[in-house]
């Protein structure tokens, strides 16, 4: 489910749509959590196999620790990488701004973090832009990932959260007792899915 201050917006034929900030979202400030309703495609379902619809399971949805797509029911799933994104996924069930999204921005993630099955080409615009998402470098970001959302992390307290009310308990224990003792903080390396292949070559 999507902050409510966020709201889906067409952008051009190439990009599709994006999503944009209608208010200030702070830094801390959850933006999206795995909720009840999001559909979840276990790694063995047929589905998966099916020609038909690998075009829209490759578009639209993400892949998680454990290898399930996942299929967000709102507009979460338009959600567009940048290089230079401001939120990013956590290891504890809901992705958040890293950085002040001021109103009107548009919001952005890494989709490096979603355990992408091929290169992906990207079209940033920016400079530095990476050009194409390598999967088998996610171990090499992952350090910065960590630091960006640790820092961030600091803020949740300090934010509204409307979110949180969706933030299964269990994942909500965990996030407490990190920030409450600083031990215990859950790495972005967890949302890595080590497939039966990849888990042979190792
Ligand atoms: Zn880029």
């Amino acid at each position: 489910m999507l902050h409510p201050d966020i709201r889906l917006v067409w952008k051009d034929d190439k990009v599709g749509y994006g999503l944009y900030a209608t208010a200030i979202i702070p830094t801390g400030t959850m933006v999206y959590v795995q909720d009840a309703l999001d559909i979840v495609i276990p790694p063995d379902s047929p589905l998966l196999q099916d020609p038909s619809y690998a075009g829209w399971i490759d578009k639209y949805c993400v892949i998680d620790g454990q290898g399930n797509h996942i299929v967000g029911w709102d507009a979460s799933k338009y959600a567009n990488h940048c290089c230079h994104y401001n939120t990013l996924a956590t290891a504890y069930g809901f992705e958040m701004a890293i950085q002040d999204i001021a109103a009107g921005e548009e919001i952005t993630c890494d989709y490096l973090i979603f355990n992408l099955e091929e290169d992906m080409p990207l079209v940033c615009q920016f400079e530095d832009c990476r050009k194409v998402l390598h999967p088998e470098v996610f171990e090499h970001w992952a350090p910065t990932l960590d630091r960006q959302i640790r820092l961030a992390l600091q803020s949740f307290h300090s934010q509204p959260q409307p979110l949180l009310a969706y933030l299964p308990a269990a994942h909500y224990q965990l996030l407490r007792d990190y920030l409450l003792t600083g031990e215990g903080y859950r790495p972005v390396s967890l949302l890595r899915y080590k497939s039966g292949k990849s888990k042979l070559l190792e």
